[in-house]
């Protein structure tokens, strides 16, 4: 009965529900008719509403229509898709690209194309569920580092049999902390293992170009597979995977999420591709600036260690607690999620606030305010 389950939910303070949102307005949204400032998307920079992909989506809809109408196998291979594809596989200087529908199907058609039974796949703790969903799939022998611990992760390496793939993400999405990239490369390296990196939360936000912690370390050799997503700071929808024209091969052939699913719609590709574009403008890199100064101002005010990235967790610990917290400041406006199990580990419930470049210094002091008044 899902009653039961449901009942065990509540009981638990672990339900969830959908919120209803009419106006989506960065950084404003509207439910219920109340205008929140939004300090819970991943929209970094603001692009989902910027004219210049909107004006690049209605342009692909009046050429192509709505729909890509088949499988990118079938008869569904835009000449957009293409350029999108080699666009992002020059972003990440490397030789090819495959995108897909979203960054969860990504890893879900990537990892089993890549590894199998008898092979190895080395994933930090707090890897994202469609990492570990694609790792499960895989059937591969499935080993787990507690996070960012380097020692085990080598100890790991040493020991593990077939092609060995380690899986880990650039910046973590509920910690907003970095993978140690560098030692994690050269380990890698030295194990002779494949490493696939998630961009989903840095990209837009880390590197010269804002493709992310592999181009802030100019690691883009040493990485087989740079994964991200087009749905948060790009303002779109897609996934993608940047890698050499052998492995791009192999999953046009190999990946199930991509040859069993109609192609990513016309609309979604152009946006896609112009916020790609968008990132090297002077406005790009004005808007990354700005983001910066976004969270350092906040981090600053509310006396925390500087981030890295616009992913400011504040851990309270228990469901209920968080979940408080969350609508106090819901009631002076403030839409800041509550994060608990099984998104983040037992007992490390917490607000999980996100930052944009389209935040005003005023909002952030605002929020700055309401959450040291909550510590007290
Ligand atoms: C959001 C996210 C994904 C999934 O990307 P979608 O395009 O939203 O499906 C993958 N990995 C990480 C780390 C994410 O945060």
């Amino acid at each position: 009965m899902p009653d039961n389950e449901l009942t065990s939910l509540r009981e638990n303070g672990l339900l969830r529900s959908l919120r209803e949102i009419s106006s989506p307005n960065p950084p404003f949204v509207t439910i219920d008719g109340q205008d929140l400032i939004n300090f819970s998307s991943n929209d970094y920079l603001g692009l989902s509403s910027h004219s210049a992909l909107a004006a690049a989506a209605h342009e692909a809809i009046t050429k192509y229509g709505t729909g890509s109408t088949a499988s990118r196998l079938v008869c569904g291979s835009l000449d957009i898709h293409h350029e999108l594809e080699a666009t992002l596989a020059t972003a990440k200087k490397t030789e090819a690209a495959l995108t897909f529908a979203n960054g969860y199907a990504t890893a879900l058609g990537t990892i089993p194309a890549v590894v199998g039974k008898g092979d190895t796949i080395i994933l930090d703790k707090l890897a994202h569920a469609c990492l570990i969903d694609g790792a499960r799939l895989s059937g591969a022998t499935l080993r787990v580092f507690p996070h960012n611990d380097l020692n085990k992760l080598e100890r790991l390496l040493k020991t593990a049999q077939g092609r060995v793939l380690v899986v880990t993400e650039s910046v973590f999405s509920m910690d907003g902390d970095l993978a140690p990239l560098s030692e994690i490369v050269a380990l890698k390296t030295k194990h002779e293992a494949l490493l696939l990196l998630d961009e989903a939360h840095a990209v837009g936000v880390l590197g010269p170009n804002g493709q992310g912690l592999t181009e802030h370390l100019a690691l883009q050799d040493q990485v087989d597979f740079q994964m991200g997503t087009l749905g948060k700071a790009l303002g779109s929808a897609g996934g993608y995977i940047a890698a050499s024209q052998d492995w791009i091969d192999l999953l046009i052939n190999k990946a199930r999420a991509f040859i069993y699913s109609t192609a990513p719609p016309p609309s979604q590709v152009a946006a896609s591709l112009a916020a790609l574009q968008f990132l090297n403008t002077p406005e790009g890199c004005q808007l990354r600036e700005k983001l910066n100064h976004n969270i350092a101002l906040l981090t600053s005010l509310t006396r925390q260690t500087a981030s890295p990235s616009p992913i400011i967790p504040i851990i309270i610990g228990e469901n209920e607690g968080a979940l408080a917290a969350s609508q106090s400041l819901l009631d002076d406006g403030l839409l800041v999620p509550a994060i608990r199990f099984p998104t983040v580990p037992r007992n490390t419930a917490r607000l999980r606030i996100t930052l944009s470049a389209s935040h005003s210094e005023e909002q952030i002091q605002g929020l700055a305010q309401k959450i040291s008044s909550l510590e007290q």
